[in-house]
């Protein structure tokens, strides 16, 4: 068997070791003669599944005993309307236009309260972060907002806020979703972060909400119409059971988990992510034929973007890595354009691989234009 070179956005690659473990225990968990998937959301059994797993992301990311770790479902998108729903008191709030899925929390937000756009990247085709010291500005000048969303990290258009904006009394509200577990978080700079797993925590289908208590302890903020699915202290208080949850996906989310504390935590990885970045931007910015997309000071560690000149030479490239075990590459639908995402589980060997592949291309066009 071979495992190819896997660079996509998600859902993505996972550590062979996590794979492999629950290959091994998928018959027999824990001696129990059952696979995990069969076991009862309300025994023992999965009780301590579900709290090793909090107790492990909590030891990664050191998340104080103020803050509730919510596993959930309906991916990270239903958090778009989750938040508003619980955090919408004054039915105002803050919101940093810096990609597709700010935009569409935005528009979600919007049916709840007003939504107030205080930064954008719009008009330079979301290649960079907004100013954030025009944000800073605007969120010191107007105490009203109930929070500030940001999409930290820019899956569609490899972007990432490398420092947060500062925000003082307002709450900040982050996406995660495609930085999650990439790098240390300073978890007491946010009100809330949230991420899909389907990238660098698990398999799709679970969704991680970190709550500070105090911004739920009231209940939500449209208590009439949220359902109560979506309802963060019913949730907290329910211990993410206030119906079957996915139990499957929370068990694998905490392997992976384990993992990482095992390989050396997030500075560890951040440390890894970081070098497998620099290599292929490197890479990018020394060749003729391949570009980067994002601005260089706004570039993501875990989502790199670039392109050709032609969309035909952008195919032929991804025809041409796939026939190389390389799988993965084409941008996303909404921009097209090429895209590797260096998540958690590739190492930096696939990362040489892709390099090298990017540069036999190159080779091969450059002969075939002198012949
Ligand atoms: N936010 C970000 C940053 C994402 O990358 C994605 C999915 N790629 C989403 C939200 C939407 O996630 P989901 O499909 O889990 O709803």
């Amino acid at each position: 068997m071979t495992r190819i070179c896997n660079f996509s956005a998600g859902p993505s690659a996972l550590p062979e070791d996590v794979l492999h473990e629950i290959k091994d225990e998928l018959l027999d968990y824990a001696h129990t003669g059952m696979s995990i998937m069969e076991v009862s959301h309300r025994s023992s059994i999965y009780r301590d599944v579900i709290d090793e797993t909090e107790a492990s992301l909590r030891r990664l990311i050191g998340i104080p005993s103020s803050y509730r770790v919510l596993f959930l479902q309906g991916g990270a998108s239903l958090q778009f309307a989750a938040i508003p729903l619980n955090l919408m008191r004054g039915k105002r709030a803050a919101y940093v236009l810096s990609g597709l899925f700010s935009d569409k929390a935005q528009r979600e937000a919007s049916r709840y309260g007003t939504v107030e756009i205080v930064g954008s990247s719009e008009d330079t085709a979301f290649d960079r972060i907004p100013d954030l010291g025009q944000i800073d500005q605007r969120i010191s000048a107007d105490g009203g907002f109930d929070y500030l969303y940001i999409c930290q990290n820019n899956t569609v258009y490899g972007t990432m806020f490398d420092v947060l904006p500062t925000c003082r009394n307002t709450p900040l509200v982050a996406d995660v979703s495609s930085c999650f577990l990439s790098a240390p978080h300073e978890i007491e700079r946010y009100g809330l972060i949230f991420a899909g797993a389907q990238k660098n925590a698990g398999p799709a289908g679970t969704t991680i909400v970190i709550v500070r208590e105090d911004l739920i302890e009231t209940g939500p903020a449209c208590a009439d119409i949220c359902p109560s699915y979506m309802d963060y202290r019913l949730q907290a208080h329910k211990g993410s059971m206030f119906n079957t949850p996915n139990t499957f996906g929370i068990y694998a989310c905490g392997k992976v988990f384990s993992w990482i504390e095992r390989t050396g935590g997030l500075e560890a990885m951040e440390r890894r992510n970081r070098a497998k970045a620099d290599l292929l931007y490197r890479a990018l910015d020394e060749s003729a034929l391949f570009h980067g997309t994002a601005d260089p000071g706004s570039r993501s560690i875990t989502n790199v973007t670039f392109r050709t000149e032609s969309s035909e030479l952008d195919e032929a490239f991804i025809e041409f890595a796939r026939l190389r075990g390389i799988e993965g590459l084409k941008g996303h639908r909404a921009i097209g354009g090429l895209r590797a995402s260096l998540y958690n589980a590739i190492d930096l060997a696939s990362v040489n691989t892709l390099v090298a592949c990017l540069h036999e291309f190159e080779a091969s066009k450059r002969s075939s234009m002198r012949s």
